[in-house]
This record gives C-alpha cells, sequence and structure tokens, in this order.
C-alpha cells in the first residue's frame, strides 16, 4: 500500500478559471452569502481598500485587520463572527475541514469566492480566519505559500472583465421580475388614480397636471412588461437572442400544459424545418407568481394588442413578438415608428443589462458581465444544477453537440450526484 501523497494545487479539481470561456457560472450558483454586511463592516472594507496592499504586503492585512478590530471592536467582531461563519459553512458544504483548515483549503475558499466578493471583503474573510485559527491556537493558513500566491493572483486578476457572459439564473432573475412588476403596477395604480380624479372639484387642473406623469408611467409599465415576458421565456426556453428577436407572435401557443414555442430559424437547423420547445408552469397553475413565463407573456401580449388596437393595427400572427420602444412608450425606434418593427440581437443584450442592472448590487452583479446570451447559459446552468439530467436539458437547449452543451452544463452539475461520493472513501 502507498502511503497518502501530499496534495497538491496541481492535484486539485480544476479551477473555474480552468473551464475554457473564462465564465465560470457554477461559483454563482454555491448559495448566496450573507449580503446584509453590517455598516461596520462596509468601514472596515474601506479602510482596507484604501490601504490597498501590495501583494507581498498581504499576510500584513490580517494584523491591519486586527486593528481594526480593536478600533471597532464590536461591529468588525460582529463582521468576523458572520465571515468566519461563511467559511464554515463553505467548508462544511465541500466537506472540508474549517478549524484547523488546510491551506488548500483556504486557496480554494479564495478562488471559489473571487467573482463573488470584492478583494477587500475577501481579505476581511481571511483575516476572519487567521483570527479564528490564532485564538484556537493554529497556525493561520492565510500566511501559507499557497493562499499568499492565490490572493496574489486575485490582486492581479482585479479589474479584468471577464471574457464570457455571465449566465443569469433563477435568484437574481427572480428579484428582477419583482422589481420590474413593480414598475408595471405603479404605472397602473398612477393611471387608477388619474381616472379617480373625475368629477372632483379641480379634477381638470390636476388631472393635467397627472398626465405627463402618467404617460411616464404608461411606458415604463409597457417596456417593464415587455422586458419581463421577454427574459422569461428566453431563459425558460433557452433561446438564442437571434431566436428571441425572430420570434413571431404566432410562434407562440397557449396550451392546457403552458406554452409552446416554435423556434422557425435556428443556427443547428439548416435545413429550416424549426424546432418546438414548452415552456411549462413550474408551480401549480392557479398559483403563478411574477416569474411565470406564461402568465408574463400573456401580459405583454395583451398590452401589446391594446396598444396597437389604438393604432388601429391588428395582432398580426406574423408580427414579431417582441417590438422595440421609444423612451415615450411608443411601438418603433424613433424616428420610424414602425408598430411592426423588430427588436435586434444588441437590444436584447441591453434589455438584460438593464434588467441586471435593477439588482442594483455591481459587485456581485455587473451589468456588463450580461448579455444575450445570460439567458440561454443561464438556463442549462440552473437547470444543471438543480439536477435536470444532460438529455433533458439538450432537449430545451437544442444543442446538437454534447460537447458544446457540456461546457454550459458541467460547471453547473459538478456537485450533483457527484459520482466520487460515491467511492466510499
Ligand atoms: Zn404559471
Amino acid at each position: 500500500m502507498t502511503s497518502p501523497s501530499i496534495p497538491t494545487a496541481a492535484s486539485l479539481p480544476p479551477t473555474p478559471a480552468a473551464n475554457g470561456d473564462g465564465n465560470s457560472p457554477w461559483l454563482r450558483l454555491l448559495p448566496a452569502l450573507a449580503d446584509d454586511d453590517p455598516d461596520e463592516a462596509a468601514v472596515t472594507d474601506a479602510l482596507l481598500e484604501a490601504v490597498d496592499l501590495p501583494a507581498d504586503l498581504a499576510a500584513l492585512v490580517e494584523g491591519l485587520a486586527d486593528l481594526l478590530e480593536n478600533a471597532t471592536a464590536v461591529g468588525t467582531r460582529r463582521a468576523y463572527a458572520a465571515d468566519w461563519a461563511e467559511f464554515a459553512d463553505w467548508t462544511a458544504r465541500h466537506r472540508l475541514e474549517a478549524l484547523p483548515a488546510e491551506p488548500r483549503t483556504v486557496a480554494l475558499y479564495v478562488t471559489a469566492q473571487q467573482d463573488r466578493l470584492r478583494p477587500a471583503t475577501l481579505l476581511r474573510r481571511l483575516s476572519a480566519i487567521a483570527v479564528a485559527h490564532r485564538t484556537a491556537g493554529h497556525p493561520s493558513p492565510t500566511s501559507a505559500e499557497l493562499v499568499r500566491r492565490a490572493v496574489a493572483g486575485l490582486r492581479r486578476k482585479h479589474g479584468a472583465r471577464p471574457a464570457g457572459k455571465t449566465a443569469l439564473v433563477t435568484a437574481p432573475l427572480a428579484v428582477i421580475c419583482g422589481r420590474l412588476h413593480a414598475q408595471e403596477t405603479s404605472a397602473e395604480q398612477l393611471v387608477a388614480a388619474a381616472a379617480d380624479l373625475s368629477g372632483a372639484p379641480g379634477a381638470a387642473a390636476a388631472r393635467r397636471r397627472l398626465a405627463g406623469r402618467v404617460r411616464a408611467a404608461h411606458a415604463g409599465a409597457l417596456r417593464a412588461r415587455r422586458d419581463r415576458a421577454l427574459l422569461l421565456v428566453g431563459y425558460a426556453a433557452a433561446l438564442r437572442r437571434s431566436e428571441l428577436v425572430a420570434l413571431d407572435l404566432g410562434d407562440l401557443t397557449e396550451t392546457e400544459q403552458g406554452l409552446q414555442v416554435f423556434i422557425a430559424r435556428s443556427k443547428t437547423d439548416q435545413a429550416a424545418l424549426g424546432d418546438f420547445v414548452g415552456i411549462t408552469h413550474g408551480h401549480p397553475v392557479d398559483s403563478c407568481a411574477v416569474t411565470c413565463p406564461i402568465r408574463a407573456w400573456a401580459g405583454w401580449r395583451d398590452m401589446l394588442g391594446t396598444e396597437l388596437d389604438r393604432l388601429a393595427e391588428p395582432l398580426h400572427p406574423q408580427a414579431p413578438a417582441f417590438r422595440p420602444l421609444t423612451r415615450h412608450g411608443q411601438i418603433g425606434v424613433p424616428g420610424q415608428l414602425d408598430p411592426h418593427a423588430r427588436l435586434t440581437g444588441q437590444s436584447v443584450a441591453l434589455i438584460v443589462k438593464n434588467a441586471v442592472a435593477l439588482l442594483d448590487d455591481p459587485d456581485r452583479h455587473p451589468p456588463q458581465a450580461y448579455a444575450g446570451h445570460s439567458l440561454r447559459a443561464g438556463f442549462a446552468t440552473q437547470a444543471a444544477a438543480s439536477g435536470v439530467p444532460l438529455d433533458r436539458i439538450m432537449r430545451q437547449t437544442r444543442h446538437r453537440s454534447v460537447a458544446v452543451a457540456l461546457r454550459y452544463i458541467r460547471p453547473g452539475q459538478i456537485w450533483h450526484d457527484n459520482p466520487s461520493a460515491a467511492l466510499g472513501l
């Protein structure tokens, strides 16, 4: 029997950076870390950020954080406790020892959090790990060469934009849908309030004053409703942006089971026969939430129908499903108000970026990291992480090549039914 070899960095599982396109969607799938850092923690962050030590002095950050801890005792200690809890939780999920932690565990933790946390936040986490070890009488793994190199690499990488587009998965998408829906309803309330004024003394003047706001709110609601439908249909049907843009009204059919989407033109279908993709309710049919693609689609189609009606235009089945809107809520592009205009691929990318901006969390969700492809990549990533088998994912994404599909699927899937768990170790 050979003695167990000491693991080296090379023997560790591939990091997401080794995952081809530089995109690391699986990192984003790790359960969301607490984002309610106490204010004191933000102060510590800002202080550490301002110091911005070069990599060779990174170890000093521990000591510095200690000083800061003494300075802002209670708040920072609370932040440390929260930071330590995050680390301990991460190690538990990955069946790694938290105390004492091996340097490679901490190095992998740094790798896993690199795209989620600002470097200053990550350094504070490392300080918390160091403090916990010292308190328990262990040497700190954070001063090990492997960890210091990982932190140095992180610092060099910081600021570099990820090459691939980030996958937009269900959790952030649900928040986005909530915000878009709030925009839709606030407009409805304003319209109702304006209508309520009729007959009241001074109503005409008040209505005139309200008219501008009502128009703006209506334009916002129209856009919000279109965007929510586009995001949800694109995500649930795993559509390419070109496919979203090419969708006609007649390509979406509501059935008893859900929404049937016909994709007429597809990169992988040169014969142009088209593909059918289904979207079902992921919930009891009578309890559709703001994230229901089927309800969102119906809502947008109805609103579009009303708008076209006012223009005496029909809801023609061969006209685009999603249409450009002007700032003033007119259908079409400015200066060329064709109510049957089509969105472009770039406008889909912009819709996704604007939607991500609603998350108001540029650290974890920088809008520039997202684009049209984020919906399709998000579908594959989320489905894989949720344990959907490869063949079923590929049926929806219509990937013909297993290799290409796996680029998206594998990162989301590695922890699901991981076969190494069956080795009896
Ligand atoms: Zn539903």
